[in-house]
């Protein structure tokens, strides 16, 4: 994540350049000095408004993560483990910024707890670590319920639900199961991994991604994944059996085993993960397996 997003700064330089020429113009135009006047308000008016983001941004970006965090951090994560100095300040802003940009509520809007609110960053930090161009597709926040699951109800504490990724709404995750996918950070099983990736993929589709395959020629992001999950051997996989259901859930079960073990996607399935690499902007087996030793 950037502190200041180019696009966002693109639009603050076009609509301050935008008004600034406008009043000048019409400045020329009528000779009237008022326009001026009415000029520079409009400006300022729209600057108390429009940096309201980017200096809350930049008031995380430079605020440092408590100790307990750091120590919490360490003992949940294989990946934050791995990184080197460099890329841990890279992570830690990260988990900043989104927890400044991102809204996570309990159900009814109830509090959650630092921890839960950590994981929920970290993995978006994890997933995020190798494109610092691209922001968390998170618009309607995450709802943390109580429990290990829910039911198709919403009701919590009942039926099988740890996590659920709805389109037009915030993601849904269980705050025990949130939990027990960091507890064991090797066995490929992560819900925030998995429900965070259905919005990555969302993203992706939508915006008509191109990427490179293995074969080294770009292709549309969906036929990409659509050609890993034709071809992909479900009887000997390295993947949830879940990941059989569709595409959608075939990229999501493959992103949790990619970034929690990824020694072991690369070795059975090479092409699906050499298109993860591409995806994600990064090969998590130097970081994982650092963050073992
Ligand atoms: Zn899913």
């Amino acid at each position: 994540m950037r502190v200041f997003p180019r696009f966002e700064l693109f639009f603050l330089a076009f609509y301050t350049s935008l008004i600034v020429l406008v009043g000048v113009l019409v400045f020329f135009m009528t000779g009237s000095g008022e326009t001026l006047i009415l000029a520079a308000l409009l400006l300022a008016f729209y600057l108390a408004l429009a940096l309201g983001k980017p200096l809350r941004r930049r008031r995380a970006a430079r605020a440092q993560l408590p100790g307990e965090w750091r120590e919490f951090l360490q003992a949940q994560s294989p990946f934050y483990r791995g990184l080197e100095d460099k890329g841990r300040a890279g992570f830690e802003r990260d988990v900043r910024l989104f927890l400044a940009e991102t809204r996570i509520a309990g159900t009814g809007g109830a509090p959650v707890s630092w921890q839960s609110r950590l994981l929920v960053a970290a993995g978006a930090a994890i997933m995020l670590h190798g494109r610092p161009d691209q922001e968390p597709p998170l618009r309607d926040g995450v709802t943390v319920y109580p429990g290990r699951a829910f039911d198709r109800n919403y009701r919590a504490g009942q039926g099988n639900i740890a996590g659920q990724a709805p389109a037009g709404g915030p993601l849904l995750v269980a705050e025990k199961s949130l939990h027990e996918g960091f507890a064991d950070g090797h066995d490929g099983t992560n819900v925030i991994i998995h429900e965070l990736a259905h919005y990555f993929d969302h993203e992706a589709r939508k915006g008509g991604l191109k990427i490179v395959g293995a074969s080294g020629v770009e292709m549309d992001w969906r036929e990409a994944i659509a050609g890993e999950y034709r071809t992909h051997d479900f009887a000997a996989s390295a993947l949830d059996p879940y990941a059989a259901q569709n595409e959608a859930e075939f990229f999501a079960c493959a992103s949790e085993v990619f970034f929690e073990r990824p020694g072991h996607l690369a070795a059975i399935h090479p092409g699906l993960f050499s298109l993860l690499v591409e995806f994600y902007g990064q090969d998590p087996r130097t970081t994982i397996m650092k963050g073992d030793r």
